[in-house]
């Protein structure tokens, strides 16, 4: 555990971050019966899921008695398409997002004022903590438009009190050109994006000392420690990791506090359980699993025990910064993002990481996974740092089998490796699409 702040300790909501764990629980417990009491009433998706699961809102006298209610999933979302689950009335809410639909059909969410309200203070808690001051400048490099992101954080910064510089995404020399002229003290976008802008300023397109980038927030997607580190020590800035999903609220679900041991959940407004997905039951404390989120405060888009299909971990230790709630671990992969390769399962992350061992090989990458025959074969694709002076064939092979022997490391699969020249391979402005699954998994 981390023991040293990289940024001073604050809080922007300290009595609510630090609540003692006993008053919290009984808060929790309070906010779940009058939640499930208010969607069993008002949501008829939920009044047939508890009488399916044959559940009374009475029921509910203990938080463990949580795990008698159903899970709502993505599935259910998209069958009570579009607004099914609203449980207020139309002419309450105020604003609609929608999930950037990466994995299919967008499924839309609503907010009432107090739903904004308290999304907004979420965000402002992780940046303030993270290190953004009123007077500071920060540059949003997310979309702006239904994708959380973008009015998340960008409204987030603007209640801490800093200066929101909306340059939306893409455009990656205007990116650049704006991080020189108007001078941002952080940059907030995905980590695919930020590793781009980072190849750019460390390629000599700009001169890094005439920045003022002090440090970046970074989410949206799964990205590893290796790559955290990759940026901080080229750019000599600190990083910091984020967490959301639209579904549950957007950005602001969790962040990381000055210490960095994990992601703090603003549990005051979120039940979080980690279940093993095949049983359903929850897995031991510090097990990875799947995270499971209940809103505790959403008036217009409540949702109870939503299924994230984020693997990750929890940890319940105190806190070297004083805030009392839950730290998850960053995300290791999504069970739909999961490759089984020949009969083992498989995260991109896993293989982003034996990249990023390797001194030659670029973070920029691409998994082609095909069934030639009847087994399966995957190829990395991975380009080489454009300074890896690398000129003959046989230092090539010797980088190449190296590259194969620490993905076999890691994830005990022999993948080929194709090495490419730098800067051929997609570049991402938002979510990265990292895997081409050829199989046909179907039949
Ligand atoms: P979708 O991508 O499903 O359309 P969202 O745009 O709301 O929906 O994205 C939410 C998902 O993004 C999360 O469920 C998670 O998989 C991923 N995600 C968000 N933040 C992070 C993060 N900090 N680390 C890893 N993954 C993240
Ligand atoms: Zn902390």
């Amino acid at each position: 555990m981390n023991t040293k702040p990289l940024v001073e300790n604050v809080f922007w909501q300290k009595e609510k971050e630090c609540m003692p764990k006993g008053e919290l629980r009984a808060l929790q417990l309070q906010k779940l019966r009058t939640l499930v009491a208010r969607v069993y009433a008002s949501v008829p998706a939920y009044t047939r899921a508890f009488d399916d699961a044959g559940v009374k809102p009475d029921d509910i006298k203990a938080l463990d008695d949580i795990r008698r209610l159903p899970f709502t999933t993505k599935a259910d979302l998209r069958e009570n398409y579009p607004l099914g689950y609203l449980a207020i009335p139309r002419s309450e809410v105020v604003r609609f997002h929608g999930s950037s639909g990466s994995t299919g059909k967008p499924t839309f969410v609503a907010y009432s004022k107090s739903d904004m309200d308290n999304w907004v203070n979420l965000c402002a808690r992780f940046l303030y903590a993270g290190g953004l001051r009123p007077g500071m400048t920060a540059q949003v490099a997310f979309g702006y438009g239904l994708f959380t992101g973008g009015f998340g954080l960008h409204q987030g910064i603007e209640r801490v009190g800093a200066a929101v510089l909306p340059a939306s995404s893409g455009n990656t020399a205007r990116q650049l050109v704006l991080l020189q002229d108007l001078g941002a003290d952080f940059l907030i976008c995905t980590p695919s994006y930020a590793l781009h802008l980072a190849d750019g300023i460390q390629s000599g397109a700009i001169d890094r000392s005439s920045l003022n980038l002090k440090g970046m927030f970074l989410g949206s997607e799964p990205w590893t420690e290796a790559m955290r580190r990759r940026m901080e020590e080229g750019l000599g800035i600190y990083v910091e990791n984020n967490y959301g999903l639209s579904e549950v609220q957007g950005p602001g679900i969790s962040g990381e506090c000055a210490f960095r041991n994990g992601m703090h959940v603003a549990e005051d407004h979120f039940i979080v359980e980690c279940i093993n997905p095949e049983t359903l039951e929850p897995v031991e404390e510090g097990e990875e699993g799947e995270l499971v989120f209940t809103t505790l405060n959403k008036e217009a888009f409540p949702l109870i025990r939503y299924r994230t299909r984020d693997i990750s971990r929890l940890d319940n230790a105190a806190c070297p910064c004083g805030r009392t709630s839950v730290r998850m671990s960053r995300i290791t992969g999504r069970t739909d993002d999961m490759l089984i390769i020949r009969g083992v399962n498989v995260y991109p992350s896993q293989i982003e990481a034996a990249l990023l061992a390797i001194q030659e090989a670029s973070p920029h990458y691409m998994i082609e996974v095909s069934r030639p025959k009847s087994m399966d074969e995957v190829t990395v694709h991975v380009e080489l740092k454009p300074n890896s002076m690398v000129d003959s064939i046989s230092e090539l092979n010797a980088i190449r089998d190296r590259i194969v022997a620490g993905i076999a490391g890691v994830t005990g699969l022999h993948m080929k490796v194709a090495l490419e020249q730098p800067n051929t391979l997609e570049r991402f402005e938002g979510k990265s699409k990292r895997v081409k699954d050829l199989r046909n998994l179907k039949d």
